[in-house]
């Protein structure tokens, strides 16, 4: 890109263009670019239109209409309607030359050149001009249409043919409204060069007061000079202040039938419902990539410019829908590809030019996201930063890219603007899954979120994207859970490891009293089933048993308990029982209490689980992950209950 722009030198080719001040530093930047086209939508909108006057003369056989005799010179305003008998406006007389391409004529934009000028060369909206055909056929007209749409799809365009369509009189000069306006008569080439007195282009961005729409409201009275209606045309009419749109309001509640107005926005949310409920509004779609691909294609066959398929997929993909923005970047492409001697617009050279929006970029990010390789990360980033690329525009980037990755996982094709990169798209949708293509996403989007509203969108984007990277070497919760069973399956199970709902071995291998557990679990069980629960507490709680039989309970209590528990202990056996029992208390070694048991069993079951393979697996995943006691009693395996 840089050594390109040494290249041009201090003379443009284009110094006699009238954009030629915008352009000096041929070398494209996205501001430019931006600058360029936006130029060619307005500025041949003054109604001066010193654009095409004076860059372009006249060349000897070029003509107005075709009913001019083309032998003769540019006629005067006095001989013009003696010619050929049609009616004209004083505006006819200034009459530069028609803008037709001629190899004489200097160098224009492209975006400018091949603005469309009827509605069949009006790509992509076809819906669109299908309504407006019927419409005028129908005489059903409305006094106010609404285009809206992204910039440069062309409501510009469209509101000049509409202009066209509806003050277009034929080239016998008879004709009414018509679809298809013919080009070539007075009205047609006058609206077409911006210079028809009846058709006022106003840019509410650069008129937005309530002044500017008083003199449209005091000029709507006086009927049209010489077309059959005067129409307005107000690009970004969201601009407007409230009081210029209250302004209008009136005006378009009762318009006088000669008048209609056109008007632009790209933010249609921002205009009054009092003002969209009086337009016919037609949404300009976004125009898809193969179609402007398509017409690139085309533009290149008429500039005689041989290029490549995949250099022409490349420029529709960074024009974004945009058919003037295409346009400016196709521009650029050829201009290089002329300095360059080949006079063929490669797709390697349109890689360099576009920089900016090199789609490799995208890839890069996500290997070094996806190879957990940090270093590669931020300096990706900040190398686009230094150039200019705004850290959102780089995470929406990313994000483009995996759901294309996603998408063709799903289909099986990819969607690529290149061969390098329908090739990356397709090995990745072969090694990820599904579960971390959409994680991937979750978290691309959550940190898009937070570049947006970042203090400092570069560092938040850094972050973002670091912070995807270690997510990534985590598996997805899907593949977890299938990777753990596996594990699970394989591994035997280890000599610690209990057999389901069986009790630990450690707590009741103890030879000697503490056989008898099972047996006195069951007793004091019945005891409280008889009713007496403070009497099984107690049990459970307090005695450790030295000898049972029948009739008979010889215990200790643990340290600690001192109490006489005897006639509780022995109420409840009867109780439960319905028999007398002796109960005694000895100094002997007794078996735990029921409540040491179960304690010593609950730290068995802890430490088992931490060793069984299930779990091992997921702590190895999640370092750092505790296990957490759950009431809930999540069952997992032999009936315990875990969670992360
Ligand atoms: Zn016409």
């Amino acid at each position: 890109m840089d050594d390109s722009r040494d290249m041009f030198g201090d003379t443009p080719p284009w110094d006699e263009d009238d954009l030629a001040g915008e352009r000096e530093d041929a070398a494209p930047r996205a501001a430019e670019l931006e600058a360029a086209g936006q130029q060619s939508m307005f500025g041949d909108a003054e109604p001066v239109s010193a654009g095409p006057a004076s860059p372009e003369p006249a060349p000897p056989g070029s003509v107005t209409s075709p009913a001019a005799p083309a032998t003769e010179p540019p006629p005067t305003a006095t001989e013009m309607p003696a010619a050929n008998g049609k009616v004209n406006s004083p505006a006819a007389a200034k009459a530069p030359p028609e803008d037709q391409p001629s190899p004489a004529q200097p160098y224009r934009v492209l975006a400018r050149k091949y603005r469309p000028q009827t509605f069949a060369e009006l790509i992509g909206q076809e819906a669109m001009v299908q309504t407006l055909a019927n419409a005028i056929k129908r005489d059903r007209l409305a006094h106010a249409f609404l285009m809206t749409g992204v910039r440069g799809v062309g409501k510009t365009s469209t509101a000049r043919l509409i202009a066209k369509a509806l003050n277009c009189i034929g080239p016998d000069g008879q004709g009414g409204p018509t679809i298809d306006p013919c080009g070539a008569c007075e009205p047609c080439t006058a609206i077409a060069e911006g210079r028809h007195i009846d058709v006022i282009e106003m840019d509410a961005a650069s008129h937005t007061g309530v002044d500017d729409v008083r003199e449209i409201i005091e000029a709507v009275r006086y009927s049209a000079v010489s077309a059959r209606y005067k129409i307005y045309i107000i690009d970004e009419v969201h601009m407007l202040s409230r009081n210029a749109f209250n302004a209008l309001l009136k005006t378009l509640e009762e318009p006088p039938a000669h008048v209609k107005f056109l008007f632009a926005t790209t933010e249609v949310d921002k205009l009054p419902v009092t003002v969209l409920s009086r337009c016919q509004r037609f949404d300009l779609r976004r125009i898809p990539a193969p179609m402007l691909a398509g017409h690139f294609a085309h533009v290149c066959q008429m500039e005689g410019v041989e290029a490549e398929d995949e250099a022409l997929s490349m420029v529709a993909a960074a024009a974004e829908g945009s058919v003037r923005d295409g346009l400016s970047i196709l521009d650029q492409a050829i201009a290089h590809a002329d300095l360059d001697g080949e006079g063929r617009v490669r797709a390697e050279k349109v890689r360099d030019m576009l920089g900016l929006s090199d789609k490799s970029v995208q890839r890069k990010l996500i290997a070094a996201v996806l190879e957990g390789k940090g270093g590669d990360l931020l300096d990706l980033v900040a190398r686009q930063f230094a150039l200019g690329v705004e850290p959102i525009a780089l995470m929406r980037g990313v994000m483009d890219l995996t759901h294309r990755i996603t998408l063709a996982q799903v289909s099986g094709a990819a969607e690529a603007h290149s061969a390098e990169e329908r090739e990356a798209i397709e090995g990745w949708a072969k090694s990820l899954r599904p579960g971390q293509l959409h994680r991937l996403w979750q978290l691309l989007l959550k940190g898009f979120d937070e570049v947006k509203s970042a203090p400092d969108p570069l560092v938040a984007a850094q972050m973002a994207l670091l912070r995807i990277m270690h997510a990534s070497d985590m598996p997805d919760p899907g593949s977890l859970v299938r990777k753990l069973e596996e594990i699970a399956a394989r591994a035997p199970a280890p000599a610690g490891m209990p057999a389901e709902g069986g009790a630990p071995a450690t707590a009741g291998a103890a030879a000697g009293p503490a056989a008898v557990a099972p047996r006195w679990e069951a007793l004091v069980d019945d005891v409280e089933y008889a009713g007496e629960m403070s009497a099984a507490n107690t049990m459970r709680m307090q005695v450790r048993v030295v000898e049972l039989a029948p009739g008979l309970l010889r215990y200790t209590q643990p340290a600690g308990f001192n109490e006489d528990i005897v006639g509780v202990v022995r109420n409840g056996l009867q109780t439960a029982t319905g028999e007398r029992w002796q109960v005694e208390r000895v100094s002997a070694e007794g078996a735990p209490t029921l409540v040491e048991i179960a304690e010593v069993k609950k730290a068995a079951d802890a430490e088992a689980l931490r060793t069984s393979p299930l779990v091992e697996a997921a702590l190895a995943a999640f370092p750092g992950a505790e296990l957490i006691e759950d009431d809930r009693q999540v069952a997992i395996g032999g009936g315990r209950s875990w969670r992360r």
